[in-house]
């Protein structure tokens, strides 16, 4: 099958022609369609994550259609169509998995990280950890929920039940979260990269009340924020924004260093918090929300080849919604 592989973290991907892998107990051999290129793996990439399994295809927002079934498999059928999702195995046994927070797992691998991903033709995924698409998908619309979607969905239930959201970096989870925030009527407040004036409209497009650069004021007190932008300085702006007992959710998986600030701005019980994956729960809540909004994703497709292409424009701030390989075409 055809792969485009990590060697080396910092170099670019490589194009290459590998064994199609095997599906093993309770495993699915999948025939991918689509896979979103999700920030987490410009991280992985770029070397700002620092343990992937090397060589590495990468890529954890896959939708595909089930090409073989490993032993023991249950839940899915040949031909079925199904979402891979992040989180790809937990151990089911340590603390925070005995407690509902498999998210946080001692021993979790992760797709297109500690596992194979989606950057390729086929790949295998442990059926627990598999999602049904709604038909009302089409394969490249669907893979941004697998990660913006659920991730995106966990920040916004961190963030409680406030009504002023702010947003900050109106990217692939933020053009989703803000659907369904609005969705439960409550109001977006978007915040860009400064002089973003294109990020504004699409912002404000998808229904957010208010878009503005992060050096802006929104013109209400905020009862939460969630910061997807990989930008540490964001945080102790959004506390300066939220009013008592408003969260600040950090919904990355990488951030750069948060300055120091005045206990003034977090005191009145405002806290912050971040987000570490997903469980399988927030995956089956939000793939059984998404159609009901419904939440339509924006996508720009390319070949699985321009991969590299991708994560560049990805990484220039150049992709309105998601970036998705389309695969097997
Ligand atoms: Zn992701
Ligand atoms: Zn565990």
């Amino acid at each position: 099958m055809l792969a485009m592989i990590l060697d080396t973290p910092g170099k670019p991907l490589r194009k290459a022609d590998v064994p199609t892998p095997k599906p093993g107990p309770g495993q699915l051999l999948i025939r991918v369609h689509a896979c979103a290129v999700c920030r987490t793996d410009l991280h992985i990439v770029d070397g700002e994550l620092t343990h992937p399994k090397l060589p590495l295809i990468p890529g954890h927002e896959i939708v595909g259609t089930i090409a073989e079934l490993g032993k023991e498999v249950t839940r899915f059928k040949i031909g079925d169509r199904i979402g891979v999702p992040w989180l790809g195995w937990t151990c089911g046994e340590c603390a925070f998995c005995k407690n509902g927070q498999e998210n946080l797992c001692d021993k979790a691998r992760f797709t297109g990280y500690t596992l194979d991903g989606g950057y390729a033709e086929y790949t295998v995924a442990d059926q627990r950890f598999c999602f049904s698409i709604a038909d009302s998908y089409s394969d490249a619309e669907a893979a941004p929920l697998l990660c913006a979607g659920m991730i995106g969905y966990r920040s916004l239930v961190k963030a409680g039940n406030g009504k002023r959201l702010g947003i900050y970096g109106f990217g692939a989870a933020a053009h989703i979260v803000a659907q369904v925030a609005k969705y439960q009527q409550r109001e977006i407040y978007a915040f860009t990269r400064p002089g973003d004036e294109e990020a504004k409209n699409f912002a404000l497009n998808l229904g957010a009340v208010w878009a503005g650069g992060s050096n802006e004021l929104p013109p209400v007190k905020l009862d939460a924020a969630i910061i997807f932008a990989p930008a540490g300085e964001l945080v102790p702006q959004a506390l300066k924004l939220v009013g008592k007992g408003g969260t600040v959710v950090c919904g990355g998986i990488h951030m750069s260093d948060i300055p120091s600030f005045p206990y003034s701005i977090l005191w009145e019980e405002r806290s912050i918090c971040s987000v570490a994956n997903l469980t399988r729960r927030d995956g089956e809540e939000f793939m059984t929300l998404a159609p009901k909004v419904p939440v339509r994703t924006e996508v720009e497709i390319f070949p699985l080849e321009e991969a590299n292409e991708a994560l560049h424009r990805l990484k220039s701030g150049k992709i309105q919604g998601a970036a998705v390989l389309a695969i097997n075409r």
